[in-house]
């Protein structure tokens, strides 16, 4: 494996997650991010380009509750309204209990049953659950003056985040705070009696972009993403900007490319992000051109120190399943792993595309204890496995190409 290729990693990662301090969508950071995979891109001989969309960027400087002058902690739920409100504490714990609640100007805390689960963006299209959607109804139809949410640990849902923010919505308008369901008992105690509740938080209108880097022929391309974003308050070194560094480390590996199989690589910016702004702006320009892409890959979770390089394949041809296995499976660390949906791979796997994705197979470790946190930092991943992907990923879409000229 070339020290070059590792090093540079190791430089990039540097760069992404510690120079830059924050890549969530709309923020300086991220537009920073965005500049260097275009500037990088650009200077491997790829045409770029970037288009915008309109998003959001949010602040916070921190909540105030308090009942008779006792205090709790909370936190501002991400993207939402801040708020200065002094109200009677309702409290509700079931659907059902919402449902019946009379709660207009009130403070409303949700813990419990009805807490479970982070709800699903209202405007979010891509996965919405049926009883997301209804609680997200009430609660814009019950017009409480705030909400207070108290959540546990749902590693499954929520990752390594306790307590997890139930509310992560920019679209919708009811301030929110969220605090631990520890907390939540305390407070549930409250109930009938009058609270202060001073959230500091503001929405900032702002704009981010995609990056797409392209070579060779547009109607029969690969397709290489990895999500540049990152949640806001996390270094986002596994998640992802290692999914990142992996495809700057390709653009340079193509720099001579002059293959007729085209190679596009994409920097989508809002796999992290409430509105996953990026993800729609991607889909909507592909709109009609998703038959034209021959494989699409995605990265998102790669290179962690530990265990191997997980890949997974989903309704691949006969002959790229074969050039996949034969490129991938020789590798010592790199191991098949089964199908997994959390990622931007779904945008190809549910448009009929043929896919491959990249992960590590400690996926569930990095899941609940680390993604999304202060943890997620550069000593975590292994450049030399990113360098590894990069360059197995040459060799395939090398071999795609042989395969493809020999018709
Ligand atoms: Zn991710």
């Amino acid at each position: 494996m070339s020290i070059h290729l590792t090093s540079k990693a190791a430089t990039l990662l540097q760069h992404l997650c510690v120079d830059i301090d924050s890549r969530r969508v709309g923020s300086a950071g991220n537009r920073q991010a965005t500049a260097l995979f275009a500037s990088a891109a650009a200077a491997c001989g790829f045409a770029v380009e970037q288009p915008v969309f309109d998003c959001m960027d949010w602040v916070e400087e921190g909540v105030d509750l308090t009942v008779d002058g006792a205090a709790f902690d909370a936190l501002a739920s991400p993207y939402s309204l801040g708020c200065r409100v002094h109200a009677p504490l309702a409290v509700v714990s079931t659907v059902e209990d919402l449902a019946q609640a009379e709660v207009a100007g009130q403070v409303l805390l949700l813990h419990g049953a009805l807490a479970q689960e982070q709800l699903m963006p209202k405007n979010f299209t891509f996965y919405n659950p049926e009883h997301h959607q209804r609680i997200v109804a009430l609660l814009e139809q019950k017009a409480p003056a705030a909400i207070i949410a108290a959540t546990g640990h749902n590693p499954e849902l929520a990752g390594a985040v306790y307590p997890f923010p139930l509310i992560e919505d920019g679209d919708f308008d009811i301030p929110s705070v969220y605090m631990t369901d520890v907390e939540g008992a305390r407070l549930a105690a409250c109930a009938g009696r009058e609270v202060s509740l001073h959230s500091r938080a503001w929405r900032i209108p702002s704009t981010g972009c995609n990056v797409m880097a392209r070579k060779g022929d547009p109607r029969r391309r690969v397709v290489f993403f990895a999500h540049i974003d990152a949640k806001a308050g996390t270094p986002g070194a596994i998640d992802n900007a290692s999914g990142v560094v992996i495809l700057l480390l390709l653009a340079e590996l193509l720099t001579d490319y002059a293959g007729k199989l085209g190679a596009e690589i994409v920097a989508l910016n809002g796999e992290d992000y409430y509105a996953a702004s990026g993800e729609m702006q991607w889909l909507s320009m592909n709109q009609g051109r998703m038959d034209q892409i021959v494989l699409g890959v995605n990265m998102d979770g790669v290179g962690y120190r530990l265990g191997k390089t997980a890949f997974s394949l989903y309704s691949c041809p006969a002959e790229i399943e074969q050039a996949i296995r034969a490129e991938l499976a020789p590798h010592a660390g790199m191991v098949e792993g089964g199908p997994w949906y959390q990622s931007d791979h779904s945008l190809f796997v549910y448009n009929g595309v043929p896919a491959l994705a990249f992960t590590s197979d400690h996926f569930v470790e990095l899941w609940t204890e680390i993604a999304h946190t202060a943890r997620d930092l550069p000593e975590i991943v292994d450049p030399g496995r990113l360098a590894a992907v990069a360059e197995a990923l040459h060799a395939l879409l090398l071999r795609l190409e042989r395969q493809a000229g020999g018709r």
